[in-house]
């Protein structure tokens, strides 16, 4: 059960929306019970999520660029030139692998669907199926007309309610929300690493070509040895900061079972919070085993309802405050 404070909230929200019902206006506050988010669930179809943002998605192709470029400098300047072969292999793979997980990563926390709430679900015939207790109270969402779950919030990118939006991500193209937030994890860890490990190879090759001829620590002239290493060498530094601080703040969000939005909106403490470990393991989808550093495990690619396909047919209905009836 909800503190007063959201109840207030949610009711105030409705009345800015327009509610023209009448009757929830004087609700008192002991009869509003929210929703539980377990109550409503995301349908299944057939559709694969994918969000249709050009910023979003030139974003996430840039991505993929920089992670080809840093693949290219690693191994056609650095690694394929080396004399020392064992060098060169372990490296090789090393980066390889941290890179294809990266990217692996980066495709399932992109079509794998956040948590969206149906849309248009908010119909009389669809709240009657929830068969829900007299005096509880559900709340609509007035831009994409579904029944709100508890902890959801309306992206405006993606057009949807998602159950425990943290953010939209334009680098991955998606909300990260309760279902994919485990490959956004997985993602920003990948490309840190990633990052950590061509520097670590761009200072050893410094090193290297300073106590050696530089026309031969590289298939490639001096000058633009030098240019190549030095945009990897930046690349690789921006990456290694900004994705080692999204991990520590997604940790933080998951361990503290606290959304980036609620924690920006000041929703905090409202609902009972979930012990750490037993948050983590409901993100990342099970008890500790190494198939938590797995993209490929876990949940598998989630769809999202067909676009244009209602899922409860009947109309919408006005008010963004539902209470039910208690005879
Ligand atoms: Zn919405
Ligand atoms: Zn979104």
């Amino acid at each position: 059960m909800k503190s007063p404070v959201h109840r207030c909230r949610d009711v105030e929200h409705g009345r800015g929306q327009g509610r023209t019902g009448s009757g929830t206006s004087c609700l008192q506050a002991e009869q509003r019970i929210p929703i539980s988010k377990d109550v409503i669930t995301s349908s299944a179809a057939s559709a694969m999520w994918f969000i249709r943002d050009v910023c979003g998605i030139v974003c996430a192709a840039i991505t993929w660029l920089l992670v080809l470029y840093a693949d290219f400098v690693v191994l056609f300047v650095m690694l394929l030139p080396s004399k020392n072969l064992t060098y060169s292999i372990v490296n090789g793979t090393l980066f390889n692998i941290l890179a294809f997980l990266a990217l692996a990563s980066h495709i399932r926390a992109m079509c794998t669907d956040p948590g969206a709430v149906p849309k248009g679900n908010a119909t009389k015939e669809y709240i009657e199926s929830l068969q829900l207790k007299p005096g509880q109270v559900v709340y609509k969402c007035p831009k994409c007309c579904s029944i709100k779950p508890d902890r959801a919030h309306h992206c405006s990118v993606c057009k949807r309610c998602v159950r425990k939006m943290d953010h939209h991500c334009p680098w991955v193209n998606n909300c990260v929300g309760e279902s994919n937030q485990k490959y956004f994890v997985l993602f920003t860890m990948y490309i840190a690493l990633v990052s950590l490990h061509s520097l670590l190879m761009v200072i050893f090759h410094f090193l290297y070509c300073f106590e050696d001829d530089w026309t031969k620590c590289s298939s490639f002239s001096p000058p633009a040895t030098v240019i190549l290493l030095i945009l990897l060498c930046f690349e690789g530094l921006l990456f290694l900061v900004f994705t080692s601080v999204m991990f520590g703040t997604q940790v933080h969000s998951i361990c503290t079972d606290e959304t980036g939005i609620e924690r920006l909106k000041g929703e905090t403490g409202r609902w009972g919070k979930v012990p750490c470990w037993e948050a983590m393991q409901t993100a990342f989808g099970g008890p500790l085993s190494p198939s938590w550093c797995s993209p490929f495990a876990g949940l598998s690619c989630k769809e999202g309802p067909p676009e244009h396909v209602p899922v409860h047919q009947g109309p919408i209905i006005e008010e963004d405050v539902i209470e039910i009836p208690l005879s």
